[in-house]
């Protein structure tokens, strides 16, 4: 079914490709091109996740949408990524004071959006690019490139390892290597706006009967002006909380990592603004004290490739802050598109320009959707006046 140009004809070389990363849009990437039988290398800095486990091994998830998932179903792996996701049908918004209240997403059960585990989706994805016979090597982390001699240097294994390509498809998230050897030999107008806020997670286990202890179809929100918590289910029954609020304090009397620096003063901020969601999480201040403060920004570049060399997708190319939930969505996107750029043209730099004169002002309005959506999340879906809105565009 895939498109004739993906396909060698005979004689034809079979077309070539290295990935960089084998995060959720180098593992779905890897996929799309090894079932058009392209020949695909990936290397990923993390061990194989199907061994070890994944970092730190929290459980940390993702809103999966419509328009990843149908990037996934291109990829035939939408079932089995459906098969461990938590449907959520709306937002459930706790005021300070009061009872919750379920917004949905959509008249009925047909607009809904997925809670998924990254790591269990990733290793789904994993599996389906092995499958689809690309190759994959862990602990290999890309350290430089020479463009020049089409070799690329990773260290892994205490080892540096020289490796040919003949082309370099960055995958390798927001703090990308290879967009950082890209912008060695090219300027690509690259910078970074950083939101000033920063998030915690935290979580809330099962209850003692082994259920949710909260409503599980629901994205959970509670919004307080200038900060919030939110939680998104995960399949083994638990919650994953984040805590959204200003790194530095903002002088207007609201709380930031500054002024919340320890598990002490969380409980203080949890037991005034948080109340409800006490009971819910018994390790407040194990958490508070052992996960890392995330950083958020919005990655701007104006060029995602260097000719045929390498191109960026995902947050390589366009890194976002998390308030849509459309990051990964986006990444997904991104794979479909670059691989339809691949069928439709051989020769690489033309692919990859295409590529990035269709998914480069996409990304840029998601971006923008992603910083509004940071207000209307924290601040407006408890505001009457917005929720009679939303009642009226459903209506
Ligand atoms: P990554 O997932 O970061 O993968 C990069 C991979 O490259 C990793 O495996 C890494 O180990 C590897 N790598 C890095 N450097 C090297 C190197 N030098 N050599 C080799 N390998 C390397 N998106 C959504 O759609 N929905 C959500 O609900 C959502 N929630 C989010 C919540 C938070 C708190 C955050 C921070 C992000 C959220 N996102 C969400 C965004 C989403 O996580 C990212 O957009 C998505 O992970 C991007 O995928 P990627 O493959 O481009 O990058």
């Amino acid at each position: 079914a895939h498109a004739a140009a993906g396909v060698p004809g005979a004689g034809a070389a079979r077309r070539e490709a290295t990935i960089v990363g084998a995060g959720l849009a180098g593992a779905l990437m890897a996929t799309l091109l090894a079932q058009r039988g392209w020949k695909v290398e990936v290397y990923e800095s993390r061990g194989d996740p199907r061994l070890h486990g994944f970092a730190g091994g929290r459980s940390i998830n993702l809103a999966l949408a419509e328009r990843g998932l149908h990037a996934l179903r291109a990829a035939d792996a939408d079932r089995d990524v459906l098969a461990q996701a938590v449907m959520m049908r709306g937002r459930m918004v706790h005021p300070l004071d009061g009872t919750p209240q379920l917004q949905r997403y959509g008249r009925d059960d047909s607009e809904v959006i997925w809670s998924v585990s990254r790591g269990e989706l990733n290793i789904t994805l994993i599996n389906a690019a092995e499958s689809a016979g690309a190759v994959l090597h862990f602990d290999r982390r890309l350290e430089a490139v020479d463009f020049a001699a089409r070799r690329a240097f990773y260290r892994g294994d205490g080892a540096l390892h020289r490796v040919g390509f003949s082309t370099l498809i960055g995958c390798d998230g927001a703090g990308s290597t290879l967009r950082a050897q890209m912008g060695q030999r090219a300027d690509l107008g690259e910078r970074t706006d950083w939101l000033g806020h920063g998030y915690k997670e935290l979580e809330i286990p099962p209850a003692a009967d082994g259920d949710f202890r909260i409503e599980p179809n629901a994205l959970h929100i509670w919004p307080r002006g200038r900060y919030m918590c939110i939680a998104l289910p995960n399949d083994e029954r638990t919650f994953t909380v984040t805590l959204f609020m200003a790194m530095r304090d903002e002088g207007v009397g609201d709380p930031s990592f500054e002024t919340v620096p320890t598990a002490t003063e969380a409980r203080a901020l949890f037991e005034r603004d948080f109340a409800d969601t006490l009971p819910l999480i018994p390790e407040l201040e194990h958490d508070f004290d052992t996960n890392p403060i995330g950083t958020l920004g919005t990655l701007y570049l104006d060029r995602w490739h260097l000719g045929g060399d390498a191109v960026l997708i995902g947050d390589a190319a366009h890194a976002m802050v998390p308030f849509h939930g459309q990051g990964m969505n986006c990444a997904f996107e991104d794979c479909v598109a670059l691989a339809r750029q691949l069928d439709a043209s051989a020769d690489l730099a033309t692919a990859y320009a295409a590529f990035e004169a269709q998914r480069m002002p996409d990304a840029a309005a998601i971006q923008r959707m992603a910083l509004d959506n940071y207000i209307e999340m924290r601040d407006l879906v408890d505001d009457a006046d917005y929720l009679l809105q939303r009642e009226l565009e459903l209506a």
